[in-house]
C-alpha cells in the first residue's frame, strides 16, 4: 500500500491514526457485535458517541455553555439558507462581506429572505485579499453580520475580525475549524461543513449562541429551525452517524495526540510557513493571496503559464502529490494543507517543486 499526500481541498485527507482506528472498529465496535454505521442512532452505544463528539469539541474549542452544538446535515451551503431563516428575524436587515465564491453564494440565498447588504468586496481583485470594511456601509441594526472566514478557493483568512458592536458575527468556518483556537465568544453562531477538516463528507456543525434560536421566520421548514435541533439533541432525525464517530475520532486525535489546538495552529503556521517560504523565493512559482491575506489552511500559486502549470500538476500526481490543481475560477495550483497533512508532506512537495523549477527556469 502506498498512501499518496493529497492536497484536495474538501473532501480531504484524515489522520492515518484515525483511520486505521476506525478501520479496526470497523465489524465491531466495543463489544457490541456491530459496526458502528449499522447501530440506532438511539442505542445506548451510539447516544455515548455522539455525547463524547460534542463534549470532545467544547473542549477542544473552548465551547461556553450559553451556546448550543449542532451536528446537521446538508453541508455549509444548508446553512447559506439556515442563517438568514433563523437570525433574520427582528429588523429582517443582515450585512455580508463578500470574500469569495462560498460569501457570495450564501450572500445570494440571504437576499432571499430579508434585507442583506453587500458592506464589502474584493471581487474587483479577483478576491485575493480581504477586502477593507468601511464602517460606514455596516448597519447598526442588521440581526447579523456574516464572513466567510477562511476562502477555500482564494487562499485568504481573515486575520483580524470586523468589529461588530453588538451586531452577532456570524461565520463560516467550513476550511479554518480546529486549524487553530478561535475565541467563540466573538461570534453569535459558526458553521462548517466537516469535509475539509473534521470528518469525511456527511456532517454540518453550528455552534450557536442560545440566544440567537428559537425566533426563526414563519417560512422556515422545521428541518431548518436551529430550536428543533437544539431541543432534540441533534436527534429530531437521524444524524449522520458515521462521521460523527469520525469527528470524535480526529477530537481524539487533536487532544491526545497533537496536544490541543495551541499545538495545531503552531504545526499549521510552520507548514504554511515553509511553502510560502519557498513560493516568496522562487523564480517559477508565485503565490495568488495578498501577503497580509494569506491563509494557512489553502495556498493557491501560479507559473503565469497555464500550459506549464498544467504540466507541473500531471507530474505533481505522477510524484504522489495528487488534487494539487486549483480551483477553475483561480486557475493555477492550490495546495489544500490541512490538520492532517503532515509537515514531510509539505517539506517533500517543496522539494518536487525545487526540482520542477530547475527543470523550466
Ligand atoms: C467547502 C466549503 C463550503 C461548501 O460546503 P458544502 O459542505 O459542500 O456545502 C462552504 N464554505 C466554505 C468556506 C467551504 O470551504
Amino acid at each position: 500500500m502506498s498512501r499518496v499526500y493529497n492536497f484536495s481541498a474538501g473532501p480531504s485527507m484524515l489522520p492515518e491514526s484515525v483511520l486505521k482506528r476506525a478501520a479496526g472498529e470497523m465489524l465491531e465496535y466495543g463489544t457490541s457485535g456491530q459496526s458502528v454505521m449499522e447501530m440506532s442512532h438511539r442505542s445506548k452505544e451510539y447516544m455515548e458517541i455522539i455525547q463524547a463528539a460534542e463534549s470532545l469539541l467544547r473542549e477542544v474549542m473552548s465551547i461556553p455553555d450559553n451556546y448550543k452544538v449542532l451536528f446537521l446535515q446538508g453541508g455549509a451551503s444548508s446553512q447559506f439558507a439556515m442563517v438568514p431563516l433563523n437570525l433574520m428575524n427582528k429588523s429582517k436587515k443582515a450585512d455580508y462581506v463578500l470574500s469569495g465564491q462560498f460569501s457570495t453564494k450564501a450572500y445570494k440565498e440571504a437576499c432571499r429572505y430579508g434585507d442583506v447588504k453587500a458592506v464589502a468586496s474584493s471581487k474587483e481583485q479577483n478576491f485575493s485579499r480581504i477586502p477593507d470594511i468601511d464602517p460606514v456601509e455596516c448597519r447598526s441594526d442588521a440581526d447579523y453580520f456574516h464572513i466567510c472566514m477562511n476562502n477555500t478557493i482564494y487562499g485568504t483568512v481573515f486575520h483580524k475580525l470586523p468589529e461588530t458592536g453588538n451586531v452577532p458575527l456570524v461565520a463560516d468556518i467550513s476550511s479554518c475549524i480546529l486549524s487553530r483556537p478561535i475565541d467563540v465568544t466573538k461570534f453569535g453562531l459558526l458553521y462548517a461543513g466537516a469535509q475539509k477538516n473534521m470528518a469525511p463528507a456527511g456532517l454540518t456543525v453550528v455552534i450557536v449562541r442560545e440566544d440567537l434560536i428559537g425566533n426563526a421566520q414563519d417560512i422556515t421548514p422545521t428541518m431548518f429551525d436551529y430550536k428543533v435541533h437544539a431541543d432534540a439533541g441533534s436527534m429530531y432525525n437521524t444524524p449522520p452517524t458515521y462521521p460523527i464517530y469520525m469527528c470524535k475520532l480526529v477530537l481524539e486525535w487533536i487532544k491526545n495526540d497533537i496536544g490541543g489546538l495551541e499545538s495545531m495552529e503552531k504545526i499549521n503556521v510552520n507548514k504554511a510557513q515553509i511553502l510560502y517560504d519557498y513560493l516568496d523565493s522562487s523564480k517559477l512559482f508565485k503565490g495568488c493571496a495578498e501577503k497580509d491575506s494569506r491563509s494557512i489552511m489553502n495556498v493557491t500559486f501560479v507559473t503565469g503559464d497555464t500550459d506549464l502549470d498544467a504540466e507541473f500538476v500531471k507530474e505533481a500526481a505522477a510524484n504522489g502529490f495528487v488534487n494539487i490543481k486549483g480551483h477553475r475560477s483561480v486557475g493555477g495550483m492550490r495546495a489544500s494543507i490541512y490538520n492532517a497533512m503532515p509537515t514531510e508532506g509539505i517539506e517533500k512537495l517543496v522539494a518536487f517543486m525545487e526540482d520542477f523549477e530547475k527543470r523550466h527556469v
